[in-house]
């Protein structure tokens, strides 16, 4: 591809982690490219801003790479732009040699058992965006009135909800937690958060990190019934397997849990109950009781089953958050997997409902692979992405096409504000500003108008 306008045009949709380090990736693997990342809120960031739970704020620096990445010269980010409502996949294919999907895994995984729909019954999403402060869950309200809570799953982000239920408010006050999630916490009457699993504590998939954090909470006190700690034949098979070093971990930690079981405290509780399947959500015109079957696990050592055993138990409490899984958006005519959403791809070439692969349209980070790993992990899945795109490059640029100017165009016939980067730092600069009289990292803005009218 020779003449003035020969450069390779990119569209990386979604600008969470993946987007960022795809950009990266093209930056550095190909020559004469341009990258165009394309957000639908004017903010970038993803889940590292809307997931990341706000006291860990560490983590959330990983934004200062990310800043570095956008500060390229062949990247331009494109906020407030929505594939789907503003544009679609086709009119981007039109503009862009290659368009990467990195929109991640933006619902919850539902239980799809009786009374989901419950007032008090929630996905992990709408109240981690909430406290997050995400401009698509401020309309939803979280009654803390009940004095326990059910959190179903036993992985970090159930460890997230369980810990924002059970902090002090002064606690969470130093983190970036909107000012209107504060005042609803500072309000909670919850005394009882219940961290409930249906596998064993050799099966948990926490992480030793986040459940070590959990029992050096000021406030709280973490227990466990310790015949939960009496595991199976093949429990004990996996719990010693020389690969299992992080299991051994937090078994140990969970064994000092089982000391407080009993205990009586007036700090707020974590009890951590294993072995329990959710049933059914139960109450008369809201959540009042939620049912488990009492479960076993049988089989050999990393093949166990989980079993109903035929005995239930409950656990009275007035509201429950399902923290068991993401998926992914479907997209008119690509393929997805049935158990989580996430794009079909043949060595990242996104495939058709026909199972075809498309040409000039790829996947990376949580879209591509399901919803595993660390922030970093999304950057070697982007780079493999990008190796794999850079292996059919000769088929995708046999002639120019026109790239950003094209695309800011015709949203500008749509009447579409788009939000540059620069225009993000102005946001930016205005939350930090904003969060320093309340001695916060930020206070950030929770509507799309809010954002767009700082600029
Ligand atoms: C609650 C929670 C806590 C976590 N805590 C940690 C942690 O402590 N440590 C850690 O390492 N990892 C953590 N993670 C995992 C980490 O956040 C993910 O690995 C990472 O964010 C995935 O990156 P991604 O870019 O693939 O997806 P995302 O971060 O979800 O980014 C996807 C982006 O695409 C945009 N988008 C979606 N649809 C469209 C569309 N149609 N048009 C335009 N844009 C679109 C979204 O707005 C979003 O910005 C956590 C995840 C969650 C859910």
């Amino acid at each position: 591809m020779t003449g003035p306008n020969s450069k390779t045009q990119v569209a990386v949709i979604g600008a969470g982690p993946s987007g960022f380090y795809v950009a990266e990736a093209f930056a550095n693997q190909c020559t004469d490219v341009e990258v165009t990342m394309i957000e639908k809120l004017p903010c970038p960031y993803g889940l590292v801003r809307y997931g990341v739970a706000p006291d860990h704020q560490k983590l959330k620096s990983v934004t200062s790479t990310l800043d570095a990445i956008a500060e390229y010269p062949q990247v331009k980010y494109l906020g407030n732009v929505t594939l789907g409502q503003d544009i679609s996949l086709e009119e981007l294919q039109s503009f862009f040699h290659i368009v990467v999907l990195t929109t991640g895994m933006p619902n919850s995984t539902s239980l799809g058992i009786p009374g989901e729909h419950l007032p008090g019954v929630h996905p992990a999403t709408s109240f981690i965006g909430w406290y997050n402060g995400h401009p698509d869950f401020q309309d939803t309200s979280f009654d803390l009135a009940s004095p326990a809570a059910v959190v179903i799953g036993h992985g970090n982000v159930a460890i997230d909800v369980a810990r924002i239920l059970s902090k002090s408010i002064d606690e969470l006050r130093k983190s970036d937690m909107t000012e209107a999630a504060l005042s609803v916490l500072a309000e909670s009457q919850i005394k009882t958060v219940h961290l409930v699993g249906r596998r064993g504590p050799v099966q948990a998939k926490f992480t030793p990190k986040e459940i070590h954090e959990l029992g050096k909470l000021e406030n709280c006190l973490v227990s466990i019934d310790p015949k939960h700690l009496d595991i199976n034949l093949s429990s004990s098979v996996e719990l010693n397997d020389v690969t299992n070093a992080l299991g051994r971990k937090n078994f140990s930690i969970f064994q000092e849990f089982g000391k407080h079981f009993g205990l009586s405290s007036d700090k707020k509780q974590i009890v951590i109950d294993f072995m329990m399947k959710p049933k059914a959500f139960i109450g008369e015109n809201k959540l009042q009781t939620v049912r488990f079957d009492i479960t076993s696990l049988e089989g050999p050592a990393f093949k166990q089953s989980v079993i109903a055993t035929g005995k239930t138990s409950d656990i009275h409490a007035g509201l429950a958050f399902s923290c068991v899984g993401f998926k992914g958006t479907a997209f008119p005519g690509l393929m997805t997997s049935e158990a989580n959403g996430a794009l079909k791809h043949s060595r990242s070439g996104l495939l058709s409902e026909l199972g075809v692969k498309i040409p000039g349209l790829y996947a990376a980070g949580w879209a591509k692979r399901g919803p595993q790993g660390v922030v970093g992990t999304n950057r070697e899945c982007a780079q493999d992405t990008v190796v794999h795109i850079m292996e059919d490059i000769d088929q995708l640029i046999k002639a120019p096409k026109p790239g950003h100017p094209a695309l800011v165009s015709l949203l500008g016939e749509r009447n579409i504000q788009c939000v540059t980067f620069s225009d993000w730092k102005v946001i930016n600069a205005k939350e930090i500003e904003r969060g320093k009289s309340l001695g916060k990292p930020r206070e950030k803005f929770t509507s799309v108008a809010d954002m767009l009218a700082c600029i």
